[in-house]
């Protein structure tokens, strides 16, 4: 099926600024709070929310085969769970209805009062109830720097990070939506040189992690495994995803068994999901593999994206600064690599579960995807526009993250991923 959504040369009649990240070619979808009080599935083009729930009550989607409260839930799983199919028929159907030459809606006062708001008005929540989250390790960057800094330059990279794209079980109750705070964590560290007993208190090395997630439908059933070359059939789109860390916890909790308190306090994610759809115009060669990995990794075609990635930290009352770019197509393994490895075991992925794609560092210094390589641990603290300097976050810090692909045609946006880190409660 086409994807008409993508247009580039459409128009909407809705007014949308240059830099928008949200323009009529992108149409993500999410959750939000109307100042009616009413929860609602969404979609957003400029500074406007549009109510899928509503447009959907008054029939707007009436060739599209859909059940009545599809859009009426606090979620998207079952949206979702619908398939590839539908969601482009939807996005397709979005496009048309608000397409400048097209005046259903936009000729219809009462109907269009109904169903598009000032994105002031509404609140965000989370996209969709995630069952499994999963976070991955796949920039091969990130993993050279964290494995020199843990443990050895020399072997920095584990022997099975080239042939197995690794990742971990995270906790999914603390994943967050953008804008909500985090409290800095509690917990146990490494005992100071000399003594047996570990520290304990508020973590002093909070940490950011710059990842993209990718939220899948309901792919297999337990026991069968997804081929490669079906992986993007069941990927339904991508969030900014910040999976806060604290350094100190996880450097002494780690071994053996893996990242555990040190990174289950919170995990920030952007609250509009930006389909794959969307994102189809940004593929790019895939990162040279050496050695070639075992045939159920190996796929033909683009399944790299070439999406700028940015951090910025802004001190409580001060001006913002950015302290990182990097990008999305610096990811050694692919997204259908990490599905294809998931489910190679047989297990099952449900709809709304989300896969970190790991912290995303690129080749160069001011691209690393976390303080603790951007620092290279405390040693070369991080200066600010304010004057002070940045080992780690601060109390008060707001991290901001942002995401975005553009060529000469059209520019497809994420919208911001911020955290503000509030102290310990005691
Ligand atoms: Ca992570």
């Amino acid at each position: 099926m086409n994807i008409t959504a993508n247009n580039p040369t459409r128009k909407t009649w809705l007014e949308v600024s240059k830099d928008s990240d949200f323009p009529i070619q992108n149409i993500p979808f999410g959750v939000f709070i109307t100042k009616d009080d009413i929860i609602t599935i969404g979609t957003r083009i400029g500074d406007f929310a549009i109510d899928l729930g509503a447009l959907h009550q008054l029939g707007y989607f009436s060739e599209i085969p859909l059940t009545d409260d599809i859009f009426l839930q606090d979620s998207l799983n079952d949206f979702i769970a619908d398939g590839r199919k539908t969601w482009r028929l939807v996005r397709n159907r979005i496009a048309e209805l608000f397409d400048m030459t097209n005046g259903e809606l936009r000729d219809h006062t009462s109907h269009r009062t109904d169903v598009v708001f000032g994105i002031d008005t509404i609140e965000m929540q989370l996209p969709v109830t995630v069952g499994d989250y999963t976070d991955f390790y796949a920039s091969k960057e990130h993993a050279t720097n964290v494995g020199s800094l843990f443990r050895d330059p020399k072997n920095a990279l584990m022997p099975n990070w080239l042939h197995v794209p690794i990742g971990y079980h995270g906790r999914s109750s603390s994943i967050i939506p953008s804008g909500t705070p985090v409290r800095r964590p509690m917990g146990q560290s490494r005992p100071l040189e000399g003594t047996n007993t570990p520290g304990f208190g508020p973590s002093k090395l909070v940490d950011f992690e710059l990842e993209m997630a990718f939220i899948t439908t309901a792919a297999n059933n337990l026991g069968e495994r997804i081929p490669i070359e079906e992986t993007e059939e069941h990927i339904f789109g991508l969030v900014l995803f910040n999976d806060w860390s604290a350094r100190d916890i996880q450097a002494w909790e780690y071994q053996p068994l893996g990242p555990f308190l040190g990174k289950s306090f919170a995990s920030t994610i952007s609250p509009w999901i930006v389909t794959l759809d969307a994102l189809e115009p940004f593929r790019v060669d895939n990162p040279r593999q050496e050695p070639t990995p075992l045939p159920y990794l190996q796929v033909e075609g683009k399944k790299s994206y070439d999406i700028h990635l940015q951090v910025g930290i802004q001190p409580e009352n001060e001006k913002e600064t950015i302290v990182a770019n990097s990008n999305f197509k610096y990811m050694y393994w692919t997204m259908a690599q990490q599905l294809a490895h998931h489910t190679v075991n047989g297990c099952n992925v449900r709809s709304g579960d989300m896969m970190g794609s790991g912290t995303i560092s690129g080749p160069t210094k001011d691209s690393y995807g976390s303080m603790l390589e951007l620092s290279w641990r405390g040693q070369n603290p991080v200066p600010l526009n304010d004057g002070t300097t940045r080992k780690f976050i601060n109390d008060g810090d707001t991290v901001i993250m942002r995401a975005h692909c553009e060529n000469k045609d059209v520019r497809i946006g994420f919208g911001d991923c911020t955290g503000k880190v509030l102290p310990t409660l005691v």
